[in-house]
């Protein structure tokens, strides 16, 4: 067994009795990522001398028995969170000279609580994408099998978790980007409640969907890491103003009684037979445990993904408008006025991917077309919402697949847009409605590809998801299986 083997509670424990200190935990992490990047390619950007500045402050704050959560553990952030003095790209080439001027929210609550921070993830340009194929510092390789992607966009934060170069992760999610990574690399991943996790600092994609969650080798470490970054912030209008439940406190005891609902509508034809029989044997595993199954239905399921590609891409559009060549990162300036230095900035800084999603949102967004298009989405997006608080009038939690399949070929869907969408037909609804889902490894492909179940929990009740979680995690060992990279 080697450190960088070691999840957030064992290291605590012997970090706290001395028999290790942060300075050489940071160490093997670095070094774990100097032999395994090249192949993987999880990091934009490794902070070597600011990790092992912050591993020193860590070890005397141990050593002064003044330890937090997360005293001294390696942890690594997708390239979209704001560091104040580190590059911030976005995976975009329009942000390839960005430092940001201060650290988001998230990232300063992890400094709070003693974290380490070793480097910038890669991930989809701007977050958008499915594979991490869509990002100017190149793509992420599954450390599982290297010819398969990653997943994403979190794909960097997703694979540096499952590589064993930080301890856990930082990701956001959209539609998906936090679940449907993790189930591709075989770790847990916690997209929060809307309103959970402040946003401020944190690289704006569609901001009525964004949410920041982490990644983890295990449910408790994905417990300890949300109870580090959750809670209300002045700095964001939409993050809620109500306790933080200690997460890890709430995992023990049993499911008994526990109603878990099936939606019929993610039980479809199409769903890959490895994936179909692994969520199969995880609902015999839950009635084992006490849990209650029962069949429910989520009618508008079939309008999530399309409703999701308007909301969001119009949301896009507007965000993304402020990368124009003057206020931040890349300008391409020929002088031919300021007109041509917007083009030409935004035409040689953005990929064919974020170009595709602006020119829809705009779209969608256009006089004449704006009810048809956008105001029809919102309205079908309650809809979708009103599914999820019907069904949890019946059940405590969901359970699904987390997509269709297990991770596919790098290059197999690039050149098909609709079909790449379609692999966060699962997670997408969750961000409609606003509400908490959770990713944890459930099985293998028969070609040896990690599986993920999907638990989804009502508004702010990921006290009860994670605990759900920790009792499979309990009975089962698809946790401590890992890549052999
Ligand atoms: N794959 C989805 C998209 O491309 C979700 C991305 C995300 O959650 N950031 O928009």
């Amino acid at each position: 067994m080697q450190l960088t083997d070691l999840g957030i509670s064992a290291l605590q424990e012997k970090l706290r009795s001395k028999e290790i200190s942060s300075v050489e935990l940071t160490r093997a992490y670095l070094e774990r990522i100097a032999a395994t990047d090249e192949s993987i390619n999880a990091f934009i950007s490794v902070c070597e001398e600011e990790a092992l500045a912050d591993a020193t402050r860590a070890d005397k704050d141990l050593a002064a028995g003044n330890a937090a959560a997360l005293t001294g553990i390696p942890v690594a952030l997708k390239d979209i969170f704001l560091t104040e003095g580190l590059r911030t790209t976005c995976a975009s080439k329009i942000l390839d000279n960005f430092v940001a001027p201060y650290d988001g929210t998230a990232v300063a609550k992890l400094k709070e609580s003693g974290a380490v921070i070793i480097g910038k993830l890669n991930m989809d340009e701007f977050a958008m994408g499915s594979s991490n194929e869509n990002s100017a510092a190149g793509t992420v390789k599954n450390p599982w099998d290297l010819t398969k992607v990653p997943g994403g966009s979190s794909g960097g934060s997703a694979a540096a978790v499952a590589a064993r170069q930080a301890v856990a992760t930082l990701g956001t999610d959209t539609g998906g980007s936090i679940r449907q990574p993790a189930s591709y690399c075989g770790v847990v991943g916690l997209k929060p409640t809307y309103g959970r996790v402040s946003r401020y600092g944190v690289i704006a994609y569609a901001s009525s969907l964004d949410q920041v969650g982490p990644v983890a080798r295990n449910v408790t470490d994905c417990a300890t890491m949300l109870g580090a970054i959750a809670g209300h912030d002045p700095l964001d209008s939409t993050s809620i103003d109500r306790p933080v439940p200690d997460y890890t406190a709430g995992l023990d005891g049993d499911l008994k009684g526990v109603r878990i609902g099936l939606p019929k509508e993610y039980f479809i034809d199409g769903l890959d037979a490895d994936v179909k029989e692994a969520t199969e044997k995880a609902i015999t595993t839950y009635k084992e445990l006490g849990g209650e199954i029962v069949e429910v239905s989520l009618p508008h399921t079939d309008y999530a993904v399309a409703c999701y590609y308007l909301v969001a891409t119009a949301e896009a559009s507007s965000n993304l408008a402020r990368y124009d060549g003057i206020r931040y990162g890349v300008r391409v300036d020929n002088g031919d006025g300021l007109i041509e230095l917007y083009r030409q900035t935004r035409a040689a800084g953005f990929g064919d991917e974020v170009k595709r999603r602006i020119m829809l949102g705009t779209y969608a967004l256009s006089s004449g077309y704006y009810d048809a298009y956008y105001l029809k989405a919102q309205k079908v997006r309650t809809l979708i919402r009103q599914d999820f608080l019907d069904a949890f009038e019946k059940v405590d939690t969901l359970l699904t697949p987390v997509a269709p399949t297990p991770a596919f070929g790098l290059g197999e869907k690039v050149d098909d847009p609709l079909t790449m969408y379609l692999s966060d037909i699962f997670t997408i609804p969750v961000n409609l409605a606003g509400t908490c889902g959770l990713s944890l490894p459930c099985g293998m492909s028969q070609q040896g590809l990690p599986i993920g179940m999907q638990l989804i929990g009502k508004p702010f009740a990921e006290e009860q998801i994670l605990k759900v979680a920790h009792a499979y995690e309990q009975a089962t060992d698809w946790h401590t299986k890992q890549a052999a990279i």
